[in-house]
């Protein structure tokens, strides 16, 4: 009788591998591989697991072992090159293995949905309905793209290539070029292209979907439905789909042929995963295409510090892309508006308003950025200073007039708006500084007659609005658009060239010594929209006003000149100074409990675990800046050091020390934090 011992890991923080007995159950019944994915019963439960080995005996006397209550036959075991991957993950991140490898799996998967897995491995089978034309004109390369594109597609093996290129400069088209010469050399490959995030960038499924009308197409990302999730999943791992267009999630797939990996806007906090295993997505698809010496593509506007300093070190092969691609469409004109001399009211300056009025008169769309979405931050009772704070975070909840509430933002707490001050009880309640809603009744009280739109969180929470929002703005069916975040990215209107900019200063004054940069990288990608067709006879120049109290700051005079390159390597010398990345490598032990003390006592004790190294510099435990949300209270501690290797020691020796501290505390690490 073929009976085998097989070794599994289970999704959880124990970091050792469980031993099952396998019987099969149909005379054709292989023995489990290693990759193979099993359900085995654990506790009381059955969980999904991974086997990691098989062998004949096992440490645990055979009567005591559990048997294995399904194999996933159907599903190819995962390649070494997963398994590895997720190793590589676990010991980085310090998770275990089974943690990560479970963790990634869609959830159909994960909740042993085998009807479900039956359907979708049907639906893989059939073949791809694509379309037969290519609908999409293909631009003829400019010089530097073709150079781009050259240097890309003539690597064998691994390199990363930073393809530094201001927006509409045409690096999509340099990835699509790249992209169709992989899938032309490797009739079986597949190449993976990372975006921050899909649903607010349709328009390049659309054209990827136009550009390989006849490829397999695949999506990965959160919003998909989990059988949509399940089928390209599915079409990933067994090899059949040839583009994988995701968000950080997919940087986990495992796809066996992989043959190339593009990271688009490789500089976006999202590629951060800030929950569960916190990986960056970025770091890992580099680590991928270094372990499968594959090439991949870096490209942004404006390079992450990290990567910039590898380009100039000559890990990162530099490639540049310094004019628009388009015919005519020149960059927009960057001018600063100094508030303290041209004042602001209701949040606009003159030389803003008179701007917006020229582009009303000629037809043309003018876009107002301010990330904060809301009417006002805050309200507060002009008697006793009351302000609207949550009770259960540290933070104001914030006035949407709309629905006149308020709302915590970090809690999703909602209260209606009280009519007298709940503490003196004075009427006259005052709403403080200025969000999207505000600016946009402002606008509609200047401009009358013009069409406004409003996109951010709000007014895009239906599924749909957001496309049709979109949809309004591609057809020129809308005159002035006040947005958050939410429309920076990645969009290619037509006729839009006036970018306001409202109230950047905060970031400028951030403990987080990421802010700056990130602010440019936001801000130009946001001027980034002006202008992208050609100019159109007897129209605006495109134009794009910065309202500020400090326009002499290094920061707006660098997005004046658009030299990033000059803010960039003054922000270097400030990071050499203090040892940060990429100077300096960062860990972030972060504890959670009722009581900020219990989070305090709990790190001051991990501090003493830890113990003075040599090359190892560690904090003191602080609150957080938000200290509390949602009625828990946090703190943090950071450890530093000039090594990765000095740094990852530690952590090793030290995270099994701080699973034996009876304390009742949540914690968890992040390495290479991206705000601290
Ligand atoms: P990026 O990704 O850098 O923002 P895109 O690749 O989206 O830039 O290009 C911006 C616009 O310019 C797109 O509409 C694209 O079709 C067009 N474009 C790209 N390359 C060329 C080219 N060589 N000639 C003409 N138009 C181009
Ligand atoms: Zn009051
Ligand atoms: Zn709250």
């Amino acid at each position: 009788m073929s009976q085998k011992i097989v070794r599994v890991v289970l999704e959880a923080p124990i970091d050792k591998s469980f031993d099952y007995l396998y019987q099969p159950t149909k005379v054709d019944d292989a023995i489990p591989e290693v990759g193979q994915l099993v359900v085995v019963p654990f506790g009381r439960r059955t969980v999904v697991g991974l086997v990691v080995g098989t062998g004949d005996s096992s440490d645990v006397p055979v009567e005591k072992l559990k048997a294995v209550a399904y194999c996933f036959h159907e599903i190819p075991p995962f390649d070494k090159a997963w398994m590895d991957l997720c190793r590589f993950v676990a010991s980085y991140y310090h998770r275990t293995l089974g943690e990560v490898a479970i963790n990634v799996l869609p959830k159909m998967i994960r909740q042993n949905k085998q009807k479900s897995i039956q359907k979708a491995l049907k639906v893989i089978d059939e073949p791809v309905k694509g379309s037969e034309q290519q609908s999409e004109e293909v631009p003829e390369l400019n010089e530097d793209q073709r150079r781009a594109v050259e240097a890309i597609t003539a690597t064998e093996g691994f390199s990363t290539f930073l393809l530094y290129g201001v927006t509409g400069s045409g690096k999509t088209e340099v990835y699509l070029r790249a992209v169709a010469d992989k899938l032309a050399s490797s009739p079986d490959g597949q190449v993976l292209l990372m975006v921050p995030e899909i649903n607010l960038t349709p328009q390049l499924e659309k054209r990827i979907r136009s550009r390989f009308p006849r490829e397999h197409i695949v999506l990965q990302h959160s919003g998909l439905t989990e059988s949509e999730r399940l089928r390209d999943w599915l079409a990933i791992m067994t090899g059949r789909a040839r583009i994988i267009l995701g968000t950080r999630l997919s940087v986990m797939t495992p796809a066996p042929k992989l043959r190339m990996i593009v990271v688009d806007e490789e500089h976006d906090p999202s590629y951060k995963q800030q929950e569960g295993v916190r990986y960056s997505a970025r770091d890992l698809a580099v680590w991928r295409a270094n372990y499968l010496k594959i090439p991949i593509v870096l490209g942004s506007a404006t390079p992450s510090l990290e990567s910039w300093h590898h380009a100039k070190s000559g890990r990162y092969r530099e490639l540049a892309l310094p004019e628009r691609a388009r015919e005519n469409a020149a960059h927009p004109e960057i001018t600063l508006i100094d508030t303290s001399k041209d004042k602001l009211v209701d949040g606009l300056s003159q030389t803003l308003v008179d701007a917006i009025e020229k582009r009303i008169e000629k037809g043309e769309i003018s876009l107002l950025f301010l990330n904060r979405r809301g009417f006002a931050p805050v309200i507060t009772c002009n008697a006793c200073g009351w302000m609207s704070t949550c009770h259960r975070c540290s933070a104001y909840m914030v006035f949407h007039k709309a629905n006149r509430i308020l709302r915590c933002h970090h809690c999703g707490l909602e209260r209606r708006i009280p009519k007298v001050c709940p503490d003196c009880g004075n009427v006259d309640l005052q709403a403080l500084g200025r969000g999207t809603q505000r600016i946009e009744e402002n606008i509609r009280l200047r401009f009358p007659q013009a069409r406004i739109l409003r996109i951010d969180a709000d007014s895009t929470s239906r599924k749909g609005s957001l496309q049709e929002a979109l949809d309004a703005i591609y057809h020129g069916d809308v005159d002035i658009v006040i947005g958050t975040q939410m429309i920076a990215k990645g969009h290619d209107f037509q006729n839009l060239t006036l970018v306001g900019v409202l109230e950047p200063d905060a970031a400028l004054f951030s403990h987080d010594f990421r802010a700056g940069e990130r602010l440019f990288a936001q801000l130009m990608q946001v001027a980034g929209r002006a202008g992208r067709d050609a100019v159109r006879p007897g129209a605006n120049p495109s134009q794009v006003l910065i309202q500020t109290r400090y326009p002499s700051h290094p920061l707006y005079q660098a997005m004046r000149t658009r030299r990033y390159d000059a803010y960039v390597s003054q922000l270097m010398d400030e990071r050499h100074m203090a040892g940060f990345p990429p100077f300096g490598f960062q860990a972030l032990l972060m504890a959670e409990a009722k009581d900020i003390s219990k989070a305090m006592m709990f790190l001051q004790q991990a501090k003493v675990l830890l113990g003075r190294r040599e090359g190892l510099t560690v904090s003191d435990a602080i609150p957080m800046t938000i200290m509390r949300v949602a009625d828990i209270e946090r703190a943090q501690l950071l450890i530093e050091s000039a090594s990765r290797p000095v740094l990852q020691a530690a952590l090793t020796e030290w995270i099994p020390q701080l699973r034996n501290v009876k304390a009742n505390v949540r914690w968890t690490i992040e390495v290479d934090p991206l705000s601290i």
